[in-house]
């Protein structure tokens, strides 16, 4: 039974040889390796191979041998394999579940189980949803012709992913991704690479009692700036599939020129509190979004915004809920919030509370690191009142446990502030009135809209993703729809007049 993250057992798999290429595993090609550290404990969990581009043309090659065989393999018998992987996965989930919470600081209950289940989930849906992938028959103007669709894969895809949710955001591009018959390189974040190699030891499970070419499915570790940069740019590399920051987005896409790209970015969600909403449920919800994963979600509550009429009873509720928040091992009982992942997300945190008390904010709860923890890490459930539009904690995505409030007269006001920032990822807003859910659907500039729960909500199988024109990127994950975004569609135009 494990009571803390000192009482995980790491699996010997990670210890030496955990990369993936051409169904071997192996160290990087120069043997170097770097730690990956706790930010529960601060103990150092394993080395894994410090990439570089010999290793990502390695993969890449892999990959690229292993396509033809992989996308001519039946859309059923891809199915089925794919389907095994997410059994495979659920098989495992607590030993991947207990690493993740180790590596990635969330509570192991509430959050690191249900994201190891999800990613089983994300497999077992592309498995269900690509054998009924239909494509459109096209009627012409010439009566000779019969014009037919198909999907095809687009070869080798590569994955880079962050750390915030270390092994469902990756699923979410390699169950459509191999469904759909492309084979794959993915690359996970620096601090939380190990459950994702776990995982990767069931998909590769899979594909090996399938008998499936080796290379099919690839993964390696290092940093981003020099390993992902170069992947990304790899001519043999014809689709990518990011999430991450926005900058980091922007860098890809420069690098990749004409390919294509899924890019699932930042995001600055505000909840808006109408003066008719249930204040109660509204507080509950935005201290959800605020502190859930401590933070770190890209469709957190980044801002609430609250009508002026509501403001005191409204702040008074929230600074009760973020009271019920209480940062732990993810093991522990009564821990409802584990540390930050690591050391750039604590000092933003920082920089932009600093910025919002140095123009007049005021904190309500929480506000500095706690110290007498086991890392520097831990942050509090943090509520601020009196944000104004200028300051960073409204206008940048902070990414850590903090409720900033700011105060709006009308609703046109509330869609103003919403809209500003140019993230456009997932928004939230309170009402009791269906012509007010209407009216904001309609005028907030995002790619998903929330009523009367937090904007910490998705589905599995729902399309997610950035709003057209926002800074929070392009296509969507979740179901069948991303199986869209990892096909292209081929015409085959056949002259029937001229066949036997
Ligand atoms: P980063 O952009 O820093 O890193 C994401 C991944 O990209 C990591 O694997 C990283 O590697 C790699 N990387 C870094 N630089 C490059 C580069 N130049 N070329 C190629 N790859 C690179 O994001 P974070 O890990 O900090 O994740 C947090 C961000 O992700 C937040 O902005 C959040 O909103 C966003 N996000 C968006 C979601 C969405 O659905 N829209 C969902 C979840 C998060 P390394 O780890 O080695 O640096």
């Amino acid at each position: 039974m494990v009571r803390a993250s000192g009482d995980v057992q790491i699996p010997e798999v990670l210890r030496d040889k955990s990369n993936l290429i051409a169904g071997r595993w192996v160290n990087a090609v120069s043997g170097e390796t770097f730690a990956v550290k706790s930010p529960v404990t601060g103990a150092v969990l394993a080395e894994v191979p410090k990439c570089g581009p010999a290793d990502v043309d390695a993969a890449v090659a892999a990959a690229k041998a292993a396509w033809p065989v992989w996308k001519a393999t039946p859309v059923f018998k891809r199915a089925e394999v794919v389907l095994r992987m997410a059994e495979l996965l659920r098989e495992s989930a607590e030993t991947i579940a207990q690493v993740l919470c180790v590596e990635q600081g969330k509570p192991y209950e509430g959050e690191g189980l249900p994201e190891v289940l999800e990613t089983a989930l994300n497999f077992q849906l592309a498995a269900e949803d690509v054998v009924r992938m239909e494509t459109p028959i096209i009627p012409m103007r010439d009566p000779a012709k019969r014009v037919l669709t198909f999907r095809e894969p687009y070869g080798v895809m590569a994955v880079i992913t962050p750390w915030n949710f270390p092994t469902v955001i990756p699923s979410e591009y390699l169950g459509p991704g191999l469904a759909a018959g492309n084979t794959i390189v993915m690359k996970p974040a620096s601090t939380t690479p190990l459950s994702m190699i776990l995982a990767g030891r069931c998909i590769q499970q899979a594909l090996d009692e399938a008998g499936l070419p080796a290379g099919v499915f690839n993964l390696i570790t290092g940093p981003g700036a020099a390993v992902g940069d170069y992947l990304v740019a790899h001519p043999d590399v014809a689709l990518i599939g990011f999430t991450g920051e926005t900058v980091t987005g922007e860098a890809i896409c420069s690098r990749a020129g004409i390919k294509m790209t899924l890019m699932e970015l930042g995001g600055n969600g505000p909840v808006i509190v109408c003066g008719d909403a249930n204040l109660a449920e509204a507080a509950k919800a935005a201290a959800f979004g605020c502190f859930y994963n401590a933070g770190q979600v890209c469709c957190a509550t980044e801002r609430i915004l609250v009508d002026a009429t509501v403001h005191d009873e409204f702040v008074r509720l929230l600074v009760e809920e973020a009271k019920g928040y209480v940062t732990g091992d993810p093991f522990a009982d009564g821990a409802t919030m584990g540390p930050l992942n690591n050391e750039p997300t604590a000092l933003k945190t920082e920089l932009h509370l600093d910025d919002a008390r140095a123009k007049g904010a005021k904190i309500l709860l929480g506000g500095a690191r706690e110290t007498g923890k086991p890392t520097g890490l831990y942050f509090p459930a943090t509520v601020i009142d009196g944000v104004t539009k200028d300051m960073l904690l409204n206008m940048e995505e902070t990414f850590g446990p903090v409720a900033p409030v700011i105060t709006f007269a009308t609703d046109e006001e509330a869609v103003e502030i919403a809209n500003m920032t140019g993230y456009g990822l997932q928004m939230a807003v309170f009402t009791s009135s269906i012509k007010r859910c209407f009216w904001y659907a309609d005028k907030l500039r995002t790619g998903n809209v929330v009523f009367n729960d937090s904007t910490d909500y998705w589905e599995a199988h729902e399309p997610f993703g950035g709003g057209g024109g926002t800074r929070s990127g392009h296509g969507r994950l979740g179901g069948r729809y991303t199986l869209d975004d990892v096909t292209h569609l081929k015409t085959v135009a056949i002259d029937i007049e001229k066949t036997l």
